[in-house]
């Protein structure tokens, strides 16, 4: 508040309601100019190697290794020896090793928040509010289970599989290691994780918390680099492959692993269908549809990229959108007030502009909040297309931006076959007054997480996963260990 009329006879008026900027300092972030890989305990040199920006200026951060295919296999035999003593000692003395992770990731949570922000264009406070605790989370729900596999899996003699090969994407880059490692970690595996190429920063933070926990050398490696290192330690000598990604890559790994006994599980795409019915509370709804579609600026697997309002409130509904858009502030990551932040990479831009444009190429009518984008780095602004059919591109395809189709239904059967009607089935959200209705639709939508009156709420106890081309398999309750371990029928 800086303008302030100051009266003798009265409190103090503020004159400007506007939003003073409120960054977070980056100084508690220490950054190397170059990082190695972080395998068998070790600080290994690569060959090649590449810079890793941040998308809110473009500005370098740090020189991070590009792995090659030996660089791989390296990582897999360090991930083999460690094994035969992970797997061996007691689950209690597993759990000790994964409480000391979320316990120092918690610690470090501020320095956790800024660098997440800083390379992946997020806002800090869905770094620090969301990403951060919520990884620190997983590690303690599945510290819980190291030392109760016989009970989790009564009668089913549970072992570990061996070494899992993890390769994730840049949308969570923090939260998807821990959804990988702390499971295969509780089940009695050794790791090696491969983070997106443009986001491998907090990964590599991450390297000094288990120095710090003291975890032996070899449990969890870290190899950076782009696609190939993914593809290549996809082709490594590794018990299973752990993914997730786009669909397109999915397909690709599970073509190559088609045939071997690698076990695999596929995280992929989405193209959620939000549903708002008639009865519902309008302003709640819109709340929800704007955290579906513009938390993480839209790169959200799960994201409500599809919105489908009843006919009876589509006028009223879109204008509270419109209003509510207005209100979201678009800027620098590392503000404290930012709402929706950077794109995380040029190449991601492009793909966003691609669709857009095609969705008015193909008669959408677009909308886009007012806002003033700041000048370097990757950004576009909050956006809905109105007007949309269900064979337009935006209606079918993954955007993974901060773009809506809006779509509209008369009934709830009709709500049901238009949501079903796409090759995905990650996610779904249902808003209605009536309980019966929650039920009734969540048993047709063909959607690994249904969300009634609310949206991307998620818990290391509640297991997430897709239908159809969303994947297989579950990450996050005791589903997610099911992958990690071998059973006995
Ligand atoms: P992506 O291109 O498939 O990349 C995912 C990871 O795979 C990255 O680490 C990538 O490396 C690596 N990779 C690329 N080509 C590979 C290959 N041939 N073999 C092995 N690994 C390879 O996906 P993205 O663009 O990073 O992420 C966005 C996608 O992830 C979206 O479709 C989104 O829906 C999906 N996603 C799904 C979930 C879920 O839980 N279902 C969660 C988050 C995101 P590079 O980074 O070097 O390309
Ligand atoms: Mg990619």
């Amino acid at each position: 508040m800086t303008d302030v009329e100051k009266r003798s006879d009265r409190s103090p008026v503020p004159q400007d309601w506007t939003y003073a900027p409120a960054p977070e300092s980056t100084e508690i972030v220490e950054l190397r100019e170059r990082y190695g890989l972080y395998v068998g305990g070790e600080w290994l040199d690569a060959k090649e190697r590449y810079t890793t920006l941040s998308p809110r200026d473009e500005s370098p951060l740090a020189e991070v290794a590009q792995a090659s295919e030996a660089d791989v296999r390296n990582a897999v035999a360090a991930a083999h020896d460690a094994f035969g003593t992970w797997s061996t000692i007691a689950g209690s003395e597993r759990s000790k090793y994964l409480f000391r992770i979320a316990r120092i990731l918690a610690e470090r949570a501020r320095e956790f928040a800024v660098l997440e922000s800083l390379n992946g264009g997020k806002p800090i406070k869905e770094s620090r509010d969301v990403d951060v605790p919520l990884a620190a989370a997983h590690f303690f729900y599945y510290a819980g289970w190291a030392d109760k596999l016989e009970y989790a899996f009564p009668n089913r003699t549970p072992k570990a599989l061996g070494v899992a090969g993890q390769i994730i994407p840049w949308n969570f880059p923090l939260l998807m290691l821990a959804w990988k490692i702390a499971p295969a970690l509780a089940a009695g595996n050794t790791v090696v994780l491969k983070p997106a190429e443009t986001t491998p920063l907090t990964a590599l933070l991450f390297c000094d918390v288990l120095r710090q926990a003291e975890l032996p050398a070899g449990v969890v490696n870290i190899i950076t680099g782009d696609g190939s290192t993914g593809a290549a330690l996809v082709d490594s000598e590794v018990d299973k492959i752990a993914f997730t990604g786009s669909t397109e890559v999915g397909k690709a790994i599970q073509r190559r692993l088609a045939g071997t006994d690698k076990r695999l599980t596929l995280e992929l795409g989405g193209k959620a269908a939000n549903i708002v019915f008639d009865d519902c509370a309008l302003d709640q709804a819109v709340e929800g549809i704007i955290n579906g579609i513009y938390f993480n600026q839209g790169h959200v697997c799960c994201a409500g990229s599809r919105l489908f309002v009843q006919e009876s409130i589509y006028e009223p509904l879109v204008e509270k959108l419109k209003k509510r858009m207005a209100t979201l502030r678009v800027g620098d990551p590392l503000d404290k007030n930012t709402d929706v932040g950077a794109i995380n990479s040029r190449e991601q831009l492009d793909r966003i502009e691609e669709l857009v444009a095609a969705g008015k190429d193909e008669g959408a009518e677009m909308y886009q909040a007012p806002c003033r984008l700041p000048e370097r780095g990757y950004w576009f602004a909050p956006t809905i297309f109105t007007n949309v059919a269900q064979s337009y591109r935006i209606a079918q395809e993954e955007i993974f931006g901060p773009v809506l189709s809006v779509l509209t239904f008369r009934t709830p059967d009709e709500a049901i076959e238009k949501a079903n009607n796409t090759p995905y089935g990650l996610s779904a959200g249902v808003w209605t007054e009536k309980g019966s209705r929650i039920l009734w639709m969540a048993e047709r939508l063909r959607a690994g997480v249904v969300w009634a009156n609310t949206f991307n709420r998620f818990d290391p106890a509640s297991p997430f996963g897709g239908y159809k081309e969303s994947g297989f398999g579950r990450e996050g309750g005791l589903h997610g260990m099911e992958p990690y371990l071998e059973l006995t029928a």
